[in-house]
């Protein structure tokens, strides 16, 4: 019910109101809901062989002032062809059946073996889906054209970052070569649109805030005029954001200084036992190793194991310390310097704010016995 209220305020008064008092008014909400059902013993964790998540690019064409990508020390590479298909294998045979390409920073179209590894998800035959974000300025027209043709492509995010030339420039510190690429991109792909395609699409601005209170109707801009027209004939769903990530504590505002871009610092969020992101953000980095949790550690603080030397099984499963320690710490509210910032956090006594497409939550005891399963031989 409280899950209910707090997504139809964000909905329809998110951009009225000032962030402090969206990020306070959160915080309590949270904390009543959270103790009422600690209280009752109630818990909302996804399943956690459902989803996984599989970095194949950790390389990224921008710079995005916002983003921890230029801070990042785990590995800036492609994941190769041979160890992506072993750890599809391995993913597959442990029951999951959904796919992450873009877990954390990095463009997925820089991987150029991409549309390889998206045909090999389309073949195998315990995969069932997968997506992928992208900043969209990579693909040549051939490879947009590719996408026309997957068949379990789910959806496809594109982030704009700027609305127009001087605040895409500014914001990914990039030239206006990758800005005309991007509206190219963007033209070629609603050109081809009313083909047959698996896909969904979703955009979103991550823009300066100034350019919400203009008249979306009236673009000023290739890159506007081109997003309204997916709007308008396409029906295309969008987001923005006015608050953004601190990534841990490795973005601050200095960092966004005259760009109007405001960076939560995180601190502010209740709380209380294991954070359910764990379960359903897991993955795989593209040289190998595992982190429980992809969402913001670009530190590698929450990297379990190396697949390059242990089986996924044993990777995610409590016979791994490292894994089953990470999990009992945050059953006993001690969570690390990255989940401490971290306003993903979400607590396993609340239904996930992530995901709304989840339909079936569990318990720990449930997913606890998933998660002592013998692994399987490497
Ligand atoms: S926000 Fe995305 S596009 Fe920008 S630097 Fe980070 S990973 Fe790259
Ligand atoms: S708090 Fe953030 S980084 Fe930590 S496990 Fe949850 S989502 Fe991941």
């Amino acid at each position: 019910m409280l899950h209910t209220i707090k997504r139809q305020i964000k909905k329809h008064f998110g951009h009225h109101i000032n962030p402090d008092v969206v990020i306070l008014t959160r915080k309590y909400v949270d904390m009543i809901e959270i103790n009422f059902n600690a209280l009752l013993g109630r818990h909302f964790l996804p399943h956690p062989r459902q989803k996984i998540e599989i970095e194949t690019s950790g390389r990224c064409n921008l710079s995005c002032r916002f983003c921890a990508y230029s801070k990042k020390i785990t590995a800036k590479v492609v994941m190769p062809m041979n160890l992506f298909q072993e750890v599809v294998e391995q993913a597959a045979e442990m029951g999951f059946s959904e796919i992450g390409l873009t877990p954390m920073t990095g463009e997925v179209f820089m991987d150029k073996g991409i549309i390889e590894k998206m045909h090999y998800l389309d073949a195998h035959p315990q995969i069932k889906s997968y997506y992928f974000f992208t900043n969209f300025v990579v693909p040549s027209e051939q490879t947009i054209k590719e996408l026309f043709n997957l068949r379990k492509l789910k959806f496809i995010h594109i982030s704009l970052y700027g609305h127009d030339e001087k605040s895409f420039c500014n914001l990914t510190q990039a030239t206006t070569k990758e800005y005309h690429r991007l509206v190219n991109n963007l033209n070629y792909l609603y050109d081809l649109y009313n083909e047959k395609r698996s896909f969904i699409l979703r955009m979103g601005w991550r823009t300066m805030p100034s350019f919400f209170k203009l008249e979306q109707s009236s673009p000023t801009s290739e890159l506007q005029e081109i997003f309204l027209k997916f709007q308008t004939y396409h029906k295309i769903k969008s987001n923005n954001t006015l608050l953004y990530n601190n990534w841990g504590g490795e973005i601050t505002q200095a960092d966004v200084q005259d760009t109007g871009l405001r960076i939560n610092d995180g601190t502010q969020v209740y709380r209380k036992g294991l954070c359910s992101v764990i379960f359903r953000f897991s993955g795989i980095l593209a040289d190998g190793r595992v982190s429980a949790c992809v969402c913001r550690d670009v530190k590698g603080s929450l990297v379990v194991g190396d697949l390059r030397k242990e089986s996924l099984s044993y990777v995610l499963s409590l016979n791994n310390p490292l894994y089953a320690n990470l999990i009992q710490e945050q059953l006993e509210s001690k969570f690390r310097p990255v989940c401490l910032t971290c306003d993903f956090y979400n607590s396993f006594y609340q239904k996930m704010r992530m995901n709304a497409s989840i339909k079936a939550y569990y318990k720990f005891d449930f997913v606890k016995t998933l998660l002592n399963q013998p692994p399987s031989e490497k």
